[in-house]
Protein backbone atom coordinates (compact mmCIF):
# COMPACT_ATOMS: atom_id res chain seq x y z
CA UNK A 1 0.00 0.00 0.00
CA UNK A 2 3.44 1.97 0.11
CA UNK A 3 3.12 5.12 -1.91
CA UNK A 4 6.72 4.65 -2.73
CA UNK A 5 5.53 1.13 -3.59
CA UNK A 6 4.82 3.14 -7.27
CA UNK A 7 7.68 5.38 -6.90
CA UNK A 8 5.26 8.11 -5.65
CA UNK A 9 2.15 7.24 -7.93
CA UNK A 10 -1.27 7.28 -7.52
CA UNK A 11 -3.01 4.30 -8.32
CA UNK A 12 -6.48 4.09 -9.98
CA UNK A 13 -9.54 1.51 -9.00
CA UNK A 14 -11.60 1.01 -12.02
CA UNK A 15 -14.75 -0.16 -11.88
CA UNK A 16 -17.17 -1.56 -14.79
CA UNK A 17 -20.99 -0.42 -14.35
CA UNK A 18 -23.15 -0.67 -16.82
CA UNK A 19 -23.27 2.80 -17.53
CA UNK A 20 -19.48 2.25 -18.40
CA UNK A 21 -15.86 2.45 -16.32
CA UNK A 22 -15.84 4.71 -13.48
CA UNK A 23 -11.91 5.88 -11.70
CA UNK A 24 -11.09 5.79 -8.51
CA UNK A 25 -8.11 8.30 -7.79
CA UNK A 26 -6.19 11.32 -7.22
CA UNK A 27 -6.12 12.54 -10.83
CA UNK A 28 -9.86 11.57 -12.08
CA UNK A 29 -13.26 13.22 -10.80
CA UNK A 30 -14.64 12.83 -7.73
CA UNK A 31 -16.85 9.86 -7.20
CA UNK A 32 -19.99 9.70 -5.26
CA UNK A 33 -21.70 6.91 -3.77
CA UNK A 34 -24.88 7.25 -2.52
CA UNK A 35 -27.90 5.54 -1.05
CA UNK A 36 -29.73 4.57 2.00
CA UNK A 37 -28.15 2.17 4.88
CA UNK A 38 -30.44 -0.74 4.30
CA UNK A 39 -31.77 -1.67 1.35
CA UNK A 40 -35.74 -1.70 2.89
CA UNK A 41 -37.76 -3.05 -0.09
CA UNK A 42 -38.21 -2.61 -4.06
CA UNK A 43 -39.64 0.89 -4.25
CA UNK A 44 -37.42 2.55 -2.21
CA UNK A 45 -34.37 1.59 -3.61
CA UNK A 46 -35.63 1.47 -7.20
CA UNK A 47 -36.82 5.74 -6.32
CA UNK A 48 -33.27 6.12 -4.35
CA UNK A 49 -31.19 5.19 -7.15
CA UNK A 50 -33.35 7.16 -9.75
CA UNK A 51 -32.92 10.22 -7.63
CA UNK A 52 -29.40 9.40 -6.54
CA UNK A 53 -28.43 9.31 -10.54
CA UNK A 54 -30.39 12.14 -11.21
CA UNK A 55 -28.25 14.28 -8.98
CA UNK A 56 -25.00 12.73 -10.67
CA UNK A 57 -23.96 9.82 -8.34
CA UNK A 58 -21.97 6.85 -9.83
CA UNK A 59 -22.61 4.02 -7.54
CA UNK A 60 -25.70 2.93 -5.22
CA UNK A 61 -24.97 1.70 -1.91
CA UNK A 62 -27.39 -0.02 0.27
CA UNK A 63 -26.77 -2.70 2.82
CA UNK A 64 -28.17 -6.25 2.39
CA UNK A 65 -26.54 -7.67 5.41
CA UNK A 66 -26.00 -5.17 8.69
CA UNK A 67 -23.46 -4.91 10.91
CA UNK A 68 -25.96 -3.84 13.69
CA UNK A 69 -24.54 -2.81 17.38
CA UNK A 70 -27.87 -4.60 18.99
CA UNK A 71 -28.69 -8.28 17.62
CA UNK A 72 -32.56 -6.96 17.92
CA UNK A 73 -32.29 -4.05 15.45
CA UNK A 74 -32.89 -4.44 11.36
CA UNK A 75 -29.96 -7.02 10.29
CA UNK A 76 -30.66 -6.26 6.45
CA UNK A 77 -33.00 -8.46 3.75
CA UNK A 78 -29.44 -10.84 2.75
CA UNK A 79 -29.94 -12.11 -0.54
CA UNK A 80 -33.08 -10.43 -1.36
CA UNK A 81 -32.03 -6.92 -1.08
CA UNK A 82 -29.30 -8.54 -3.52
CA UNK A 83 -32.05 -9.03 -5.95
CA UNK A 84 -33.82 -5.50 -5.25
CA UNK A 85 -30.19 -4.10 -5.87
CA UNK A 86 -29.44 -5.80 -9.15
CA UNK A 87 -32.98 -4.34 -10.43
CA UNK A 88 -31.55 -0.93 -9.37
CA UNK A 89 -28.14 -1.67 -11.14
CA UNK A 90 -30.48 -2.60 -14.12
CA UNK A 91 -32.96 0.31 -13.61
CA UNK A 92 -30.49 3.13 -13.56
CA UNK A 93 -26.92 1.91 -14.95
CA UNK A 94 -25.37 2.68 -11.65
CA UNK A 95 -22.54 0.50 -9.95
CA UNK A 96 -23.52 -1.40 -6.35
CA UNK A 97 -21.67 -1.00 -3.55
CA UNK A 98 -22.40 -3.63 -0.45
CA UNK A 99 -21.09 -5.01 2.08
CA UNK A 100 -19.95 -8.48 2.97
CA UNK A 101 -20.00 -9.03 6.60
CA UNK A 102 -19.22 -13.45 6.19
CA UNK A 103 -16.88 -14.88 4.29
CA UNK A 104 -20.11 -17.13 3.58
CA UNK A 105 -21.57 -14.55 2.04
CA UNK A 106 -18.94 -13.78 -0.66
CA UNK A 107 -19.55 -15.61 -2.81
CA UNK A 108 -23.42 -14.55 -3.69
CA UNK A 109 -22.12 -10.85 -2.85
CA UNK A 110 -19.45 -10.47 -5.67
CA UNK A 111 -21.97 -11.44 -8.15
CA UNK A 112 -24.12 -8.84 -7.79
CA UNK A 113 -22.01 -6.52 -6.42
CA UNK A 114 -19.33 -3.87 -8.55
CA UNK A 115 -17.51 -2.82 -5.55
CA UNK A 116 -17.73 -5.17 -1.56
CA UNK A 117 -17.70 -3.11 0.98
CA UNK A 118 -15.51 -3.97 4.29
CA UNK A 119 -17.09 -2.71 7.20
CA UNK A 120 -15.69 -0.59 9.75
CA UNK A 121 -16.14 -3.63 12.60
CA UNK A 122 -14.45 -5.99 10.21
CA UNK A 123 -11.52 -4.11 9.22
CA UNK A 124 -9.46 -6.23 11.12
CA UNK A 125 -11.03 -9.66 10.54
CA UNK A 126 -8.17 -10.59 8.60
CA UNK A 127 -9.69 -14.35 7.69
CA UNK A 128 -11.90 -12.30 5.92
CA UNK A 129 -9.63 -9.72 4.05
CA UNK A 130 -7.59 -12.53 2.74
CA UNK A 131 -10.66 -13.74 1.41
CA UNK A 132 -11.83 -10.66 -0.51
CA UNK A 133 -8.13 -10.16 -1.61
CA UNK A 134 -8.55 -13.62 -3.01
CA UNK A 135 -11.60 -12.55 -5.43
CA UNK A 136 -11.79 -10.14 -7.95
CA UNK A 137 -14.29 -7.58 -7.23
CA UNK A 138 -12.65 -4.02 -5.98
CA UNK A 139 -12.54 -3.98 -2.08
CA UNK A 140 -13.94 -0.70 -0.53
CA UNK A 141 -12.05 -0.95 3.26
CA UNK A 142 -13.84 1.09 5.86
CA UNK A 143 -11.21 2.33 8.77
CA UNK A 144 -11.68 0.43 11.99
CA UNK A 145 -13.78 2.71 14.49
CA UNK A 146 -10.42 2.50 17.10
CA UNK A 147 -8.00 1.89 13.99
CA UNK A 148 -4.58 3.88 13.91
CA UNK A 149 -3.68 4.51 10.02
CA UNK A 150 -1.39 1.90 10.21
CA UNK A 151 -3.73 -0.72 11.49
CA UNK A 152 -5.79 0.64 8.32
CA UNK A 153 -2.89 0.55 5.45
CA UNK A 154 -2.07 -2.77 6.57
CA UNK A 155 -5.49 -4.53 6.46
CA UNK A 156 -5.44 -2.94 2.98
CA UNK A 157 -2.16 -4.49 2.81
CA UNK A 158 -3.97 -7.70 3.51
CA UNK A 159 -6.05 -7.72 0.70
CA UNK A 160 -3.39 -6.30 -1.71
CA UNK A 161 -0.96 -9.59 -0.60
CA UNK A 162 -3.81 -12.08 -1.62
CA UNK A 163 -3.84 -10.27 -5.00
CA UNK A 164 -6.49 -8.16 -5.19
CA UNK A 165 -4.79 -4.37 -6.10
CA UNK A 166 -8.40 -2.72 -5.83
CA UNK A 167 -8.76 -1.09 -2.30
CA UNK A 168 -10.52 1.90 -1.92
CA UNK A 169 -9.67 3.27 1.64
CA UNK A 170 -12.87 4.78 3.38
CA UNK A 171 -12.31 7.33 6.31
CA UNK A 172 -15.83 7.07 7.89
CA UNK A 173 -14.94 8.54 11.58
CA UNK A 174 -13.46 7.32 14.58
CA UNK A 175 -14.44 6.98 18.54
CA UNK A 176 -12.96 10.06 20.11
CA UNK A 177 -14.98 11.12 23.76
CA UNK A 178 -18.16 13.46 22.66
CA UNK A 179 -20.75 10.98 21.38
CA UNK A 180 -23.40 13.44 22.29
CA UNK A 181 -23.11 16.00 19.57
CA UNK A 182 -21.19 13.46 16.66
CA UNK A 183 -21.67 9.74 16.28
CA UNK A 184 -17.84 9.95 15.45
CA UNK A 185 -15.28 12.41 15.12
CA UNK A 186 -14.69 12.28 11.20
CA UNK A 187 -10.76 12.47 10.86
CA UNK A 188 -10.07 14.31 7.77
CA UNK A 189 -6.38 14.90 8.78
CA UNK A 190 -6.45 11.43 7.10
CA UNK A 191 -6.48 12.21 3.99
CA UNK A 192 -3.14 14.20 3.40
CA UNK A 193 -1.57 11.94 6.17
CA UNK A 194 -2.84 9.03 3.44
CA UNK A 195 -1.45 10.99 0.34
CA UNK A 196 1.75 10.89 1.51
CA UNK A 197 1.69 6.98 2.50
CA UNK A 198 -0.28 5.49 0.19
CA UNK A 199 -0.84 5.59 -3.71
CA UNK A 200 -4.51 4.29 -2.90
CA UNK A 201 -7.92 6.38 -3.41
CA UNK A 202 -8.90 7.84 -0.55
CA UNK A 203 -12.76 7.95 0.51
CA UNK A 204 -15.03 9.97 3.01
CA UNK A 205 -17.91 9.31 4.66
CA UNK A 206 -19.29 12.32 5.92
CA UNK A 207 -22.74 10.44 6.79
CA UNK A 208 -21.15 7.61 9.34
CA UNK A 209 -18.69 10.42 10.08
CA UNK A 210 -21.04 13.08 11.69
CA UNK A 211 -23.89 11.07 12.54
CA UNK A 212 -26.11 14.11 11.52
CA UNK A 213 -27.66 14.69 7.95
CA UNK A 214 -27.06 18.61 8.63
CA UNK A 215 -23.49 18.24 8.85
CA UNK A 216 -23.08 16.00 5.96
CA UNK A 217 -22.84 18.70 3.41
CA UNK A 218 -20.03 20.89 5.22
CA UNK A 219 -17.93 17.82 5.90
CA UNK A 220 -18.30 17.05 2.19
CA UNK A 221 -16.90 20.03 1.33
CA UNK A 222 -13.89 20.19 3.56
CA UNK A 223 -13.50 16.39 2.46
CA UNK A 224 -13.13 17.62 -0.95
CA UNK A 225 -10.98 20.91 -0.41
CA UNK A 226 -8.61 18.33 1.97
CA UNK A 227 -8.43 16.51 -1.09
CA UNK A 228 -10.13 13.38 -1.09
CA UNK A 229 -11.24 11.09 -4.26
CA UNK A 230 -14.27 9.94 -3.45
CA UNK A 231 -17.52 10.63 -0.96
CA UNK A 232 -19.83 7.86 0.43
CA UNK A 233 -23.11 9.76 1.02
CA UNK A 234 -26.50 7.72 3.15
CA UNK A 235 -29.52 8.95 0.65
CA UNK A 236 -33.10 7.85 2.18
CA UNK A 237 -36.88 8.57 0.59
CA UNK A 238 -37.99 9.59 4.01
CA UNK A 239 -35.21 9.17 6.15
CA UNK A 240 -37.27 9.70 9.28
CA UNK A 241 -38.98 6.19 8.67
CA UNK A 242 -35.81 4.62 7.98
CA UNK A 243 -34.82 0.41 9.38
CA UNK A 244 -31.23 2.30 10.03
CA UNK A 245 -29.31 5.52 10.23
CA UNK A 246 -32.46 7.47 9.50
CA UNK A 247 -31.04 10.68 11.54
CA UNK A 248 -27.72 10.82 9.20
CA UNK A 249 -29.83 10.33 5.85
CA UNK A 250 -30.18 13.10 3.53
CA UNK A 251 -33.45 13.63 1.61
CA UNK A 252 -32.89 12.98 -2.24
CA UNK A 253 -33.48 16.57 -2.31
CA UNK A 254 -30.97 17.96 0.17
CA UNK A 255 -28.89 15.56 -1.84
CA UNK A 256 -29.12 17.22 -4.82
CA UNK A 257 -28.60 20.18 -3.75
CA UNK A 258 -25.30 19.08 -2.01
CA UNK A 259 -24.35 17.97 -5.15
CA UNK A 260 -24.95 21.74 -6.72
CA UNK A 261 -22.90 22.97 -3.79
CA UNK A 262 -20.01 20.11 -4.71
CA UNK A 263 -19.35 20.55 -8.55
CA UNK A 264 -18.89 24.63 -7.42
CA UNK A 265 -16.17 23.74 -4.87
CA UNK A 266 -13.82 21.25 -6.69
CA UNK A 267 -12.87 18.32 -8.56
CA UNK A 268 -15.50 18.34 -11.68
CA UNK A 269 -18.02 15.67 -9.99
C1 LIG B 1 -22.47 1.33 6.44
O1 LIG B 1 -21.82 1.77 5.49
O2 LIG B 1 -23.72 1.27 6.45
C2 LIG B 1 -21.76 0.92 7.66
C3 LIG B 1 -22.27 0.03 8.50
O3 LIG B 1 -20.60 1.57 7.80
P1 LIG B 1 -19.45 1.44 8.91
O4 LIG B 1 -18.87 0.06 8.72
O5 LIG B 1 -18.53 2.55 8.52
O6 LIG B 1 -20.09 1.63 10.25
MN1 LIG C 1 -25.34 3.14 7.80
Amino acid sequence: ASRQFRHGEASEVKVNTPAGTVVFGEHHPLVVIAGPCSVENEEMIIETAQRVKASGAKFLRGGAYKPRTSPYSFQGHGESALELLAKAREATGLGIITEVMDAADLEIIAEFADIIQVGARNMQNFSLLKKVGAQGKPVFLKRGMAATIEDWLMAAEYILAAGNSNVILCERGIRTFDRQYTRNTLDLSAIPVLRDLTHLPIAIDPSHGTGWSNYVPSMSMAAIAAGCDSLMIEVHPNPKKALSDGPQSLTPQGFEQLMQELAVIGKAV
